[in-house]
């Protein structure tokens, strides 16, 4: 099916329910929504687009951005959501990676400038084109798709390398959006879904339960992150729930704490795409309350491999709490998990491996890339390049990715546990842990550390390691920096610190 098929449903049985806002201004409602969408896919009709079609986003969050998402859809094309965050040179190597038809883009000209589009049309959301475009007389409904044909191409973050394009199908969104009302939160009309982290990744994917839900969609007026305008938001709109990556909790709370906050008005923060180390989640909950679900998942298998359920999160009588709090949670109820050794095999509970997953979220495959295609799918499993282990009770832990392990003289070190222990002294506020070359022992875990304050000296550090971790996994360098590199995702760039490293 279609998955815009959800936004003709709504638009039918609840033609005058608020759709779009920015911020808490109503800018459309779902029969507009709807009228949007189909004009555009009619346009794209008239310029020759439909199914097998490729068409490009690239803009910052805004209300233009879902009635092009599904009028692409709606036309039976395959939309190429890119982060409108991205230097125009990265997006124009996607869009013609992606050998897309035509491209909307907030800047035609720097597009155009790259010289990497060649004659691809570039239209911008504010121009006469789009105007057009929406006068249109719209498709009466959105083509057909079935399971199997190509829906969104998820351009994978690329932290190292080239992005990969990951092709989703109709089936693939389809089984993660009913995914979401299982296993993270159900979903009503009177809710809202706020975009607040990129709508080309996690917090976009989203929408369309929301859509098939009838509720609003809010864009905030900054078009990004701003904690104390979302606090905001979440007081007058009511119910709003969003996808968060973990740094942006952390700011979210912070301000909250500032201005005295509870977060009234918010539903759910739905985390992931990153580590949340569990001081950090510890004082979320604390601080706004058992508003959280964690999910993890990647590009290739979108926002669903495993969650901890907001009951897990905030059961913090159970025994098992911190443990499970420092899990992601247990397998999606459309999802396998398994853990694998070097050769392929399942292992028990309790021992690391490559986590691998199966089910009909995951992608149909890499555009173009039989090479990467041979090494992630296998036997019908995405080899997800993340390590972790499977507790007897279901929960998957994750270590690390698996380029990130760090071997110290012969021993495997995840980076992740000496983060979560560093992050316990009260001066450090960030921290980001790499293995660097070392004649002696192959590699040495190095840690990059942000500080509120003073910076702790060294013993202080070691101790609070040694405290918590085995002697060999602490730090042989602390490194203190003002801020670590982030991706436009707010994930921590590791490869960046290992050539800060090498260049110094
Ligand atoms: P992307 O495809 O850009 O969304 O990146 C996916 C990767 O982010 C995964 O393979 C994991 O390494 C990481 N990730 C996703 N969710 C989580 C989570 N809840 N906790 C820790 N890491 C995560």
């Amino acid at each position: 099916m279609n998955p815009a098929e959800w936004l003709a449903r709504t638009a039918r049985h609840s033609p005058q329910a608020p759709a779009l806002f920015l911020g808490t201004r109503l800018i459309a409602d779902y029969a507009e929504f709807a009228r949007r969408a189909g004009a555009i896919a009619a346009a794209l009709r008239d310029r020759g687009i439909g199914p097998g079609d490729r068409v490009a986003i690239f803009l910052p969050n805004s209300v233009d951005y879902l009635p092009l998402l599904h009028g692409i859809l709606w036309a039976g094309a395959t939309a190429v959501p890119v982060n409108g965050k991205l230097h125009p040179k990265e997006a124009a190597w996607i869009v013609s990676h992606a050998s897309a038809r035509l491209v909307f883009a907030k800047d035609p000209e720097a597009m155009r400038a790259t010289g990497d589009i060649g004659t691809t049309p570039c239209i911008a959301p504010d121009s006469a084109d789009i105007a057009a475009m929406l006068a249109t007389e719209p498709m009466a409904a959105p083509h057909p798709m079935t399971r199997d044909d190509a829906a969104w191409l998820f351009y994978t973050s690329g932290t190292t390398g080239r992005p990969k394009g990951a092709v989703l199908t109709a089936g693939n969104l389809i089984a993660m959006s009913l995914a979401y009302l299982a296993d993270v939160d159900d979903v009503a009309a009177t809710d809202a879904a706020l975009y607040a982290a990129p709508m080309s990744h996690g917090a976009g994917l989203y929408n369309f339960i929301h859509v098939r839900r009838g509720a609003r969609h809010v864009v905030p007026e900054s078009g990004g992150f701003d904690p104390a305008e979302i606090l905001a938001l979440a007081r007058d709109l009511r119910n709003v729930s969003m996808f968060a990556a973990p740094t942006m909790v952390k700011r979210l709370v912070a301000a909250a704490k500032a201005e005295g906050a509870d977060g009234d008005g918010l539903r759910t923060i739905v985390y992931g795409g990153g580590p949340m180390y569990v001081a950090d989640i510890r004082e979320a909950l604390e601080v706004l309350g058992p508003r959280f679900v964690q999910i993890y998942g990647q590009g290739e298998a979108p926002m669903t491999i495993t969650a901890l359920s907001r009951a897990d999160i905030a059961d913090v009588s159970h025994p098992d709490w911190l443990r499970r709090l420092a899990s992601v949670g247990r397998a999606h109820s459309v999802a396998e998990v398994r853990v694998l050794d070097a050769a392929g095999a399942p292992l028990p509970p309790g021992a690391p491996g490559e986590i691998a997953v199966r089910g009909p979220q995951v992608m149909q495959g890499y555009l173009d890339n039989p090479e990467a295609n041979a090494k992630s799918l296998v036997g019908g499993w995405l080899l997800t390049g993340d390590i972790g282990h499977l507790d007897a009770d279901g929960y998957l832990k994750l270590h690390d990715r698996a380029k990130d392990l760090v071997i110290s003289g012969g021993s495997n070190i995840y980076p992740r546990e000496v983060e979560e222990a560093l992050l316990d002294h009260p001066a450090v506020s960030e921290v980001s842990v790499i293995g660097t070359p070392d004649p002696e022992w192959g590699e040495i875990v190095v840690a990059f550390i942000v500080c509120a304050g003073p910076p702790p000296g060294t013993a202080e550090l070691d101790a609070v390691c040694t405290g918590r971790i085995a002697r060999f996994k602490k730090p042989k360098r602390y490194v203190f920096v003002r801020e670590l590199p982030k991706n436009n995702y707010g994930k921590v760039l590791k490869t960046s610190l290992r050539e800060m490293l090498a260049d110094r």
